[in-house]
């Protein structure tokens, strides 16, 4: 007979796997249920989509990472409802019951409710649509070898909807890949027609960030040849053209949408549980209402007098959360436990080689020493040793020769798989 709490995590993301390690090992029993095999490590997609870094060496599956754990238990399914009366979680083939309950299940990308926009455009919110990106606009290259087209129609162009730091990263990936892979790849290609067009609801890119890290970065964009359209909003997408409000018009058939993200809210809470498209929790991260579910990550949305508007969905967040969380599941009274503050230790984006901007609470600062930070924090911040091995011998590679070798096209079935 089991006497261990049992404690179900929804989401094996930044927050939710954060948890599972913080009560590694403990005398809990864990189960952390996840839609996708592995946790992925969302900062970094876009070098997937562009070819850069193998989804392998940002991907880790769970079944590995609680390969020595004694204490917890992985099952690859998808929450549909939550039925909090009865203590149950109801799963895509299964029923879990819980005595603690914590949802962790992030947010999906937000194209405000534009169903045409959705089904045309990409979003990157998951490793397979990192993949689905860099399959896209491979593919557009060898089609148009083979219609021997020269695009004056402009549909090879590359529209980034959105400035925040993965459109800025997307626009200044794709730029570098336009001027130094593909003329390369497609010798009898002329690049010059090609546009990366960033398009941005704000007048300059990176509008969270501090006033010096935005006109760098829309320095750095000019220089890398990045279209800049400021206050410009996308209305529809039709897969050929994109619209906007202010009436005009880009032809494309490679448009990512970087302009906003979702929660991904389960089905079972009233609408007072909810705000924002995120679960209301007080400061212990439990939510509103109730007395054994929680919500930590992207998916909480916490009031402080810091941060009345709920806090910033960054991996911070998400990380520091459940690390408290965690400590508070493993005292022993309740009223030893401590409410989570954030500690903003700053932001920063890389718009290309030698090219990052980094706001810290004590220090901005930007160009190639910006860089090199930003290099070394992501390569801490991957899990496993093997996988900070590969992607730093693929950054060296890169560096080095200008070029990588991760430039495969793999469709998943028959029909996409032939080049009509
Ligand atoms: C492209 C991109 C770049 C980013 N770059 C940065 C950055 O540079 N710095 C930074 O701090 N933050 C960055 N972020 C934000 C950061 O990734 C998120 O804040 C962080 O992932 C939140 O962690 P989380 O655990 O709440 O959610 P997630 O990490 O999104 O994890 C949610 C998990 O829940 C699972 N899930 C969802 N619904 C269900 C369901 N119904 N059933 C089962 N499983 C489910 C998902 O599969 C996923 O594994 C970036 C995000 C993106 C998309």
């Amino acid at each position: 007979m089991e006497t261990r709490e049992k404690i179900v995590i929804i989401g094996g993301g930044f927050a939710g796997l954060q948890l599972a390690k913080t009560l590694n090992n403990k005398n809990k029993k864990v189960i952390v249920l996840d839609r996708v095999n592995h946790h992925m490590f969302q900062p970094l997609f876009y070098q997937v989509a562009c070819g850069r870094i193998e989804p392998s060496n940002i991907s880790f599956p769970f079944r590995k990472i609680f390969q020595q754990s004694r204490n917890t238990q992985f099952r690859l399914t998808e929450v549909k409802e939550i039925i909090p009366s009865q203590n149950k979680v109801i799963a895509d083939g299964a029923e879990f019951s819980y005595d603690k309950l914590i949802i962790a299940t992030g947010c999906k990308t937000n194209f405000f409710g534009n169903k045409e926009m959705e089904s045309k455009a990409f979003g990157m919110k998951n490793t397979q649509e990192a993949i689905s990106i860099r399959n896209h606009v491979l593919m557009t290259f060898e089609r148009l070898i083979l219609e021997k087209s020269r695009s004056d129609d402009g549909n090879w162009n590359i529209v980034i909807v959105g400035s925040g730091p993965t459109g800025v990263e997307l626009a200044g990936a794709f730029s570098e890949m336009k001027k130094e892979i593909l003329p390369r790849d497609y010798p009898y290609m002329n690049f010059d027609h090609l546009k990366i067009i960033l398009v941005s609801s704000t007048e300059k890119p990176l509008a969270v960030m501090s006033p010096e890290a935005q006109t760098q970065s829309e320095k750095y964009l000019k220089d890398l040849g990045v279209d800049f359209l400021s206050g410009e909003y996308v209305t529809e997408y039709d897969g050929d053209r994109v619209y906007m409000k202010s009436g005009k018009q880009i032809a494309s058939n490679n448009v990512i949408w970087a302009a906003g993200v979702i929660g991904n809210v389960i089905d079972g809470f009233s609408q007072e549980n909810i705000l924002k498209n995120r679960y209301i929790t007080d400061r212990f991260n439990k939510i509103k209402g109730f007395e054994n579910i929680y919500a930590i990550g992207d998916i909480s949305y916490m009031e402080t007098p810091k941060y009345p508007q709920g806090h910033p969905q960054v991996a911070n967040v998400a990380i520091n959360q459940a690390k408290n969380l965690g400590k508070n599941i493993l005292k022993k009274s309740n009223s030893e436990w401590s409410e989570y503050e954030y500690d903003d230790k700053g932001s920063l984006a890389t718009i290309g080689k030698h090219r990052a901007v980094v706001d810290l609470p004590f220090i901005k600062f930007q160009g190639f020493l910006a860089w090199y930070f930003w290099m070394f924090l992501h390569l801490m911040l991957i899990l496993s040793v093997r996988n900070k091995l590969a992607v730093f011998f693929n950054w060296m590679w890169s560096y080095f020769n200008k070029d990588s070798s991760l430039r495969l096209i793999i469709l998943s079935n028959k029909k996409n798989g032939t080049l009509q």
